[in-house]
């Protein structure tokens, strides 16, 4: 079976899915998007997704053509033309078809919805893939970086750097202080207490770094909300990272050096076990609706 895409009303043939050579999110990358995780064919934390993708358009006063609660049928929709059991729904809006291509605003030109679905692990994933080597870079971008934009060079680069060192991940890095993961939020553990960094524009907002904290507060586990330097990094206890589609991840190495004794460290077991379950609520939700 092939993939089928969402692309503007229309569900098709992943390779009959296009766009405009003028859609302003490949000329300009001016457009936001959302990631979502799905287990047993049930979108996880999918409120969270959609009211954070509704304020990045508000960030960029785009206006989406359809509600959420209809964005999220097509979600649904989609899932189920794909018989998708596992994996990552990727959904995106851009400003739509410019006639030219000028930076301004078009005039009434509808905006642009595309949305397609990956097959992954991700609670399935095999306990020798929980274990994330990480390399530090500077971070390059844009300075709101609390919108989720579609234009990810920098993130490209860094991961594709990461990636060519023998690493899974890139921690970006500002003024010696960690901002964030490549496509995720960075953790660590000092003895029992846990750090991460403050949202605001500095970093994105992650939807599973918002539930782990929630956890991490119904469990009184001690946290602190900080800024974390490379060099607290390198002498963490235990780190690991949030995102969508890989909930959460152990790291065992930060450039090189042994985090802990190179294993996933206890508490992060815990809190990928506590996220794990959290996720699968959502599945108990959908068949008792
Ligand atoms: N930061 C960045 C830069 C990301 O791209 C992502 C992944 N979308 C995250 C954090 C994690 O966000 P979430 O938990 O919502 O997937």
């Amino acid at each position: 079976m092939k993939d089928i895409a969402y692309v503007n009303g229309n569900f098709l043939d992943i390779n009959d899915a296009k766009v405009s050579v003028k859609d302003r999110g490949l000329l300009f990358g001016d457009g936001v998007y959302e990631v979502a995780g799905v287990i047993e064919g049930v979108l996880i934390d999918n409120w969270a997704h959609l009211r954070r993708l509704e304020r990045s358009l508000d960030y960029i006063s785009l206006e989406l053509p359809i509600d959420l609660k209809t964005l999220s049928e097509v979600q649904k929709e989609l899932i189920f033309r794909n018989n998708m059991k596992e994996g990552t729904l990727y959904l995106h809006v851009t400003r739509g078809e410019s006639q030219q291509r000028e930076f301004e605003f078009p005039k009434d030109v509808a905006p642009s919805i595309v949305m397609f679905v990956q097959h992954k692990k991700i609670l399935h994933i095999s306990q020798d893939k929980l274990r994330a080597k990480v390399m530090t870079l500077p971070d390059l971008r844009w300075k709101r970086r609390d919108i989720k934009s579609i234009a990810l060079l920098a993130q490209v680069l860094a991961k594709q750097t990461a990636h060519e060192n023998g690493c899974d991940e890139v921690w970006m890095y500002e003024d010696n202080f960690i901002t964030e993961g490549g496509s995720s939020n960075a953790f660590i553990i000092q003895k029992n207490k846990l750090i991460s960094r403050k949202t605001n524009e500095t970093i994105l907002s992650g939807i599973t770094r918002q539930a782990v904290l929630k956890l991490v507060e119904q469990e009184s586990l001690l946290f602190e909300e900080r800024p974390f330097s490379i060099e607290e990094a390198y002498q963490a206890s235990e780190a690991f990272y949030t995102s969508a589609s890989v909930f959460v991840m152990p790291v065992i190495s930060i450039d090189e050096k042994i985090i802990g004794d190179g294993n996933p460290g206890p508490l992060t077991i815990k809190l990928r076990n506590l996220y794990e379950n959290f996720a699968k609520s959502f599945i108990n939700q959908e068949n008792n609706e």
